[in-house]
């Protein structure tokens, strides 16, 4: 089976003629920002070719973490983690949040080392997490003997779940007055005098003083039909969730054999035996020197290969497209990118499943899917407004790990819009960092 039912969000059918922002794409990083932005009173309308979470924001595991980010992310991604903690209350509705406390350990020197050094690095930010002795890893993993010489905890970090958490904030939007389009998606920006003036979607244009991109895996794409370069590949990456089965753990485990996380049905969301997969393609090729180095230092984790990708989907060629005619983000097998979970991840992972933990033996696959996560080369998003053209703000490149920091990324997306004092210094979020010819910084995410 292919991914769950995602909660759908209901449409408005009418396009406004102006809104004061447009925002492109109906993932986390979208839906935050619409959020916030309708909740500071502005006229919003979130523009979603395919439906609201489709793509990555709920094919994610849904993990909510400080722990192991990159130092230039840790006070957005607090400030994210306490955004979730009150949206229930905030809203009223049920994004499935619970400070469930993630751990990580290891057999190997190398990873508590590396951890050793984060733990202490985020000492100044007031991280809650800590290093755990063998004795307390085996403590945190009841039930499997995997021999481990330490780990790393964060007892307030958590999950949500990804299949209600972004429709739950595009309704709540929309209560606050924003208008959700989805199957709805924009060709292009409209530009007056050097100046963004609104989006041309398929039904229409809709004019708008400030323009969000927020297309998560297509936002290169789209910007290089207007000239602003983005440095962005994309990785394959298949995860598959359980039937309920007995409670192992009620948060999130990261071993070296296996990745669980259980969710509020019982069941759990495996990672296994699964190295994301690059494929080669124009967008890869053209971004392949900007990403090299981050790719020498990741080789073990990532596997290479080749397929439709090439020539259909956000990597593929796609030319100067015109904007009154269908464009690739309308074509039926491009509305909602799935790509096809890769094959020797379920079976292997049932096993290893079981292999880790023999209480779970025996437990069988719901449904196994593939996402397609969009990374920049040193995997810390961009969000900033693009001076090559004012009006236009961009929050992408979450590089596998946006969802948890979403709300607050959309809170500071917002911030940036409204001009208001940003809830975090956003200077590491600029685009300059990857385009401005200066050493591209490593990824800083473990
Ligand atoms: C298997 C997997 C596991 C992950 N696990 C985690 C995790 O545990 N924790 C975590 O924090 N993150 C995780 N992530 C990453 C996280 O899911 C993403 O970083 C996040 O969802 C990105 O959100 P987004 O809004 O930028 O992009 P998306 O959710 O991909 O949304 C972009 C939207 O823009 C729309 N769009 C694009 N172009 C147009 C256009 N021209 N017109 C209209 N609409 C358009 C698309 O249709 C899409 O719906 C994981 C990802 C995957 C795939």
């Amino acid at each position: 089976m292919a991914i769950p039912p995602i909660d759908r969000v209901q449409d408005d059918a009418a396009l406004p003629a102006e809104v004061d922002v447009a925002v492109i794409g109906g993932g986390i990083a979208g839906v935050a920002a619409a959020y916030f932005l309708a909740k500071a009173g502005r006229r919003v309308a979130i523009l979603e070719k395919g439906a609201i979470a489709a793509e990555q924001s709920s094919r994610n595991w849904g993990w909510c973490r400080v722990q192991n980010r990159d130092e230039r992310e840790i006070p957005l991604v607090q400030r994210s983690v306490e955004i979730w903690a009150n949206l229930a209350a905030e809203t009223g509705a049920d994004y499935g949040f619970r400070r469930t406390g993630l751990v990580y350990v290891t057999r190997s020197q190398a990873d508590m080392a590396k951890w050793e050094s984060w733990v202490s690095m985020a000492r100044q930010y007031q991280a809650h997490s800590r290093m755990l002795t063998a004795a307390e890893a085996r403590a945190a993993t009841p039930g499997n003997d995997g021999a481990w010489i330490g780990g790393v905890a964060s007892p307030r970090d958590g999950m949500a779940n990804p299949f209600k958490a972004v429709p739950a904030l595009a309704e709540a939007a929309r209560r606050l007055g924003a208008t959700i389009h989805q199957r709805c998606a924009v060709r292009g920006l409209d530009i007056t005098a050097g100046r963004v003036s609104g989006v041309v979607t398929e039904r229409g244009t809709i004019r708008a003083a400030s323009v969000l991109l927020a297309g998560g895996a297509w936002s290169s794409m789209f910007l290089r039909r207007h000239g602003v370069d983005l440095p962005q590949t994309s990785v394959r990456s298949t995860v598959f969730l359980t039937e309920p089965a007995p409670s192992v753990t009620e948060g999130g485990i990261n071993t070296p054999d296996i990745t669980i996380g259980r969710r509020a049905n019982g069941g759990y969301i495996v990672a296994a035996n699964n190295r994301g997969r690059i494929e080669v393609t124009p967008n890869g090729i053209r971004h392949a020197r900007k990403f090299w180095p981050t790719l020498i230092s990741r080789w073990n984790s990532v596997s290479f290969g080749a397929g439709r990708s090439f020539f259909r989907g956000p990597d593929a060629w796609a030319g100067n497209w015109s904007f009154d005619r269908p464009t690739m983000f309308e074509r039926e097998d491009m509305r909602v990118l799935d790509p096809a979970p890769s094959p020797g991840v379920e079976g292997p992972g049932l096993a290893q499943l079981a292999k880790s933990w023999p209480a779970l033996a025996g437990t069988k696959a719901a449904a196994t899917w593939g996402g397609w996560i969009d990374s920049t080369p040193d995997a810390v998003p961009v969000i900033a407004p693009i001076d090559a053209l004012p009006g236009l703000f961009l929050s992408t490149g979450y590089s596998g790990h946006g969802f948890g920091i979403g709300p607050g990324a959309g809170r500071l997306a917002a911030d940036l819009i409204l001009g208001t004092p940003p809830i975090v210094d956003p200077t590491p979020f600029k685009l300059d960092r990857l385009i401005d010819g200066s050493p591209i910084r490593e990824p800083g995410m473990i």
